[in-house]
């Protein structure tokens, strides 16, 4: 790295935290020094109207503004008009029932994500996520602890299996699951689904099902007395307590072992896996129906970019992208047409949104590494780096348009590396 570099990373850490410390106008003081002079936008040349411009002498939600210094005061560079790219589940109402929780950002909260909707969930340990089906699918990586999941195959056959921090699942939609918390303590995870207005309050529950369906017909149907049916729920259960299971073995043996047992895997260990690709600056794993072939409808890229690291500047051709941020902090860019650009940061919990084919980079901010999921409706992840496009053209082309000089063209990186080193 150049001196140069360093020097602009320095003076970007400096600013950056020392942020929470500072003014609206010393805010704005900070950012303009950072201004350069190619970086007028169709909004105007702050810089000629001086650092008043910005200063706010009205109200401020202090705690809001220390969060998202980017937004409040967005690059020069920032422009026009990209609509939503950020919410947090912390801004959401959690149900809370005895024996866990639930919180969702879907089209509601985020109305640009039209693809994905997203929920967090935490059972504790023997907590049921009740028997249910629903009209998404559903993707899943756990955040936490450890739980059981079954889904039943259309052909009988049942697949049982135990998930711990950083394993996936995948249940098409229509097909009925269950999610227990196991010991010691229970689980946390996210679920992504596959349709944008998705709720998770609005599933098909084996409770409600036989609480609206006449006693004499769950009679027939059971063939057993309408005596035997009077302990049935007589309404949702979705979320409740209950006794730790018993081991795997022993659960899969109790259904009757090999002869019912799923010929298809829906659990995926993504954490454990080597990643997809690794530098100096951080590791990606991509997880589509490439390696997990039941993810069909979603897939999947989980991120870790050490301090000061970034994802480089790339686009997806085949989908949006709904973002999950699990530790650390950084910030995004969106463009796009025409000559639209935001900024914003991000922290754990929250939810990022890039449209279908903007361009976007992902850059570490925080001391600490920053992780994660890049989210896709679609078989597989895929992604243009401008780096590699840049690199794979005639230099005398790259001149005329950036007016780079050859060796300049030369340094950038010719493979797309996806996280670029430090
Ligand atoms: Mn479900
Ligand atoms: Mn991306």
């Amino acid at each position: 790295m150049s001196d140069e570099k360093k020097g602009n990373r320095m003076q970007d850490g400096f600013s950056r935290r020392s942020v929470l410390g500072m003014g609206s106008a010393a805010l704005a003081a900070a950012t303009l020094a950072g201004f350069t002079a190619h970086a007028q936008t169709r909004e105007g040349t702050r810089q000629a109207e001086g650092d008043h411009s910005s200063s706010n002498p009205g109200q401020e939600n202090r705690a809001l503004l220390a969060e998202n210094p980017n937004s409040n005061t967005p690059p020069p560079t920032d422009n026009g008009d990209v609509g939503p790219i950020w919410y947090s589940f912390d801004l959401t109402k959690k149900r809370i029932q005895e024996g866990g929780w639930t919180h969702q950002v879907t089209q509601r909260e985020l109305p640009s994500s039209t693809d994905l909707a997203g929920v967090n969930m935490r059972l504790t340990a023997g907590s049921f996520r009740e028997l249910h089906w629903h009209t998404a699918d559903e993707w899943s990586i756990m955040l936490y602890g450890n739980a059981r999941v079954t889904v039943l195959n259309p052909d009988g056959t049942i697949f049982i299996d135990d998930v711990s921090k950083g394993d996936l699942w995948y249940f098409p939609a229509g097909y009925p699951h269950s999610i227990q918390g196991l010991g010691p303590d229970g689980c946390e995870f996210l679920l992504v689904f596959d349709q944008g207005m998705f709720s998770e309050d609005n599933t098909f529950l084996v409770s409600e099902w036989v609480a609206h369906t006449p006693p004499d017909v769950l009679s027939k149907n059971f063939g057993l007395p309408e005596s035997a049916l009077t302990t049935l729920p007589t309404s949702f259960l979705y979320i409740f307590p209950a006794d730790l299971p018993k081991s795997l073995a022993e659960d899969k043996a109790a259904v009757g072992g090999q002869k019912v047992q799923s010929p298809i895997q829906y659990t995926f260990k993504m954490e454990a896996m080597a990643p997809t690709r690794r530098t100096t600056g951080g590791e990606i794993r991509i997880v589509d129906s490439h390696n997990f072939p039941v993810s069909k409808n979603v897939a999947a890229a989980l991120n870790t970019i050490k301090p000061g690291g970034m994802r480089e500047l790339h686009w997806h051709p085949n989908a949006s992208e709904w973002q999950f941020w699990m530790a650390g902090k950084g910030r995004m860019t969106v463009f796009m047409p025409v000559g639209s650009a935001r900024t914003m940061d991000f922290n754990a919990n929250d939810v990022g949104f890039v449209p279908f084919n903007a361009g976007h980079y992902v850059e570490n901010t925080g001391d600490t590494d920053l992780v994660f999921l890049e989210m896709f409706k679609a078989s597989e992840v895929l992604d243009f780096s401008l780096n590699q496009w840049i690199r794979r053209l005639p230099p005398e082309m790259v001149y005329s348009h950036l007016k780079l000089d050859r060796n300049s063209i030369q340094t950038i990186p010719a493979e797309k590396l996806e996280i670029l080193p430090r």
